[in-house]
């Protein structure tokens, strides 16, 4: 079970004075089950983290090279509920502390997200709070403003948001919600401006580790080993006649594909035949245990090194591209970046030097609140509460339900 203990836990008690009113915090339970990891947080105000504890399941899914669901949801039965637990003792709370439940209803893989929305439902029935149900892309979006929170710092609005996963590839135009008050109070407005229209980028991440044999997830190992090699100024390029041309999409210019991408590594390895020996070697390092870069990197000829950047520029040049181009159609000041893959280093390097070059802000958040937690949901969950948003006891798990 990875910990974040919150920064802010003295919060926990305090109760400000504004105009003689007194201002009492609320704060939120987060729940998450969409995917493979559970989670749960406790969130002040939708911004004043006090805990964030994610149980991931990567040790259960690693061997078949993606998320089993019908393991994920056996594995969400048994962590449920000590992950709780867990978030109300870092946060130094007791269930009746609690002012609300907010819970992912979607999307997701049923089985996972039902987990959550059933606990979630016993747990506020029990308590006799609010359930607030949230969507996950929604959360994704806070999870960028709860990063800026921790840095003194507001995103500003109208801003593009892509949300980039395992699961999802996705770009948003976001506006504040009607009402008053900030991002946090008024919740935010979402306009679908294009999205995958196969893989989402993390997912070919992971196949195209899967074929190399490079562990799983695809993504951290891949973004190792591509910055060693950018930092070692190797460059194979010239000879491998390997190129990734730019990503044609007919229709919709904010659109994704990655198929293309993944389907043209599968072909050049199999047109190479030299490289099923160093396969080979690399699956039997990954058997013995031996997964990191230092210890898959010196099986990697220098021709694999060079896919691997490849692979890797040419997924990050599509996202980073079709984003500024959305950001700068639209007259947005700010894009938001969100998303397992938002960790990415190449993919904010390259977002943080080409957006200053066109004047845009560019936000991601930290790696914890990057990948699937629930501190993002409970801080979704907080506007939705205040305007009065909560679920009726047959709410359900949505495996797909949209953002907009
Ligand atoms: P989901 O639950 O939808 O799969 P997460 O937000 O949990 O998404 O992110 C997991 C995904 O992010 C995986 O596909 C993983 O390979 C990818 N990922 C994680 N870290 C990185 C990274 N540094 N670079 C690229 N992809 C990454
Ligand atoms: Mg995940």
């Amino acid at each position: 079970m990875v910990r974040h203990a919150g920064d802010f836990r003295d919060c926990a008690n305090i109760n400000i004075s504004f105009g003689g009113k007194q201002i009492v915090p609320t704060r939120i339970l987060g729940i998450e089950s969409s995917c493979d990891e559970t989670a749960a947080a406790v969130v002040v105000d939708g911004r004043v983290i006090l805990s964030s504890v994610v149980s991931s399941q990567l040790d259960i899914h690693r061997k078949y090279g993606g998320v089993v669901p019908e393991l994920a949801s056996r594995e969400h039965l048994r962590q449920i509920v000590p992950v709780v637990r867990e978030a109300l003792l870092q946060a130094g709370l007791d269930f009746k502390d609690i002012d609300a439940v907010g819970v992912t209803q979607g999307p997701g893989l049923v089985g996972s997200l039902l987990v959550g929305v059933t606990y979630g439902k016993v747990l506020a029935t029990e308590l006799g709070k609010p359930l607030v149900p949230v969507n996950h892309l929604e959360g994704h979006v806070h999870a960028v403003f709860l990063e800026a929170h921790l840095d003194g710092k507001v995103p500003e609005l109208p801003a593009i948001c892509l949300i980039v996963s395992g699961g999802h590839t996705l770009l948003y135009h976001v506006q504040p919600a009607a009402g008053n008050g900030d991002g946090a109070k008024r919740g935010f407005d979402f306009r679908r401006l294009g999205g995958t229209r196969d893989d989402a980028a993390g997912e070919a991440y992971d196949k195209v580790a899967r074929l190399l044999a490079l562990g799983y997830p695809g993504g951290p190992i891949i973004d190792q080993i591509a910055s060693k090699v950018a930092a070692s100024g190797a460059n194979f390029h010239e000879k491998d006649g390997l190129n990734f041309a730019p990503v044609k999409i007919k229709g919709n210019p904010y659109d994704f594909s990655f198929s293309g991408v993944k389907t043209a590594v599968l072909y050049y390895v199999r047109a190479h035949p030299e490289f099923t020996e160093e396969i080979e070697a690399r699956k039997k390092a990954l058997q013995e245990g031996r997964r990191k870069a230092a210890d898959l990197m010196p099986l990697c000829s220098p021709r694999t090194l060079s896919l691997i950047s490849k692979f890797q520029s040419a997924v990050v040049r599509d996202l980073v591209t079709r984003t500024l181009a959305a950001a700068a159609e639209t007259g947005s000041r700010t894009v938001l970046v969100s998303g397992g893959v938002a960790a990415n280093s190449e993919l904010r390097e390259r977002f943080a030097s080409k957006a200053a070059k066109m004047n845009f802000a560019v936000f991601f958040p930290s790696r914890a609140l990057s990948t699937d937690n629930a501190a993002m949901i409970a801080a979704a969950a907080y506007p939705h509460l205040l305007a009065g948003d909560v679920a009726t006891p047959d709410l359900n798990a949505e495996p797909n339900l949209r953002l907009a």
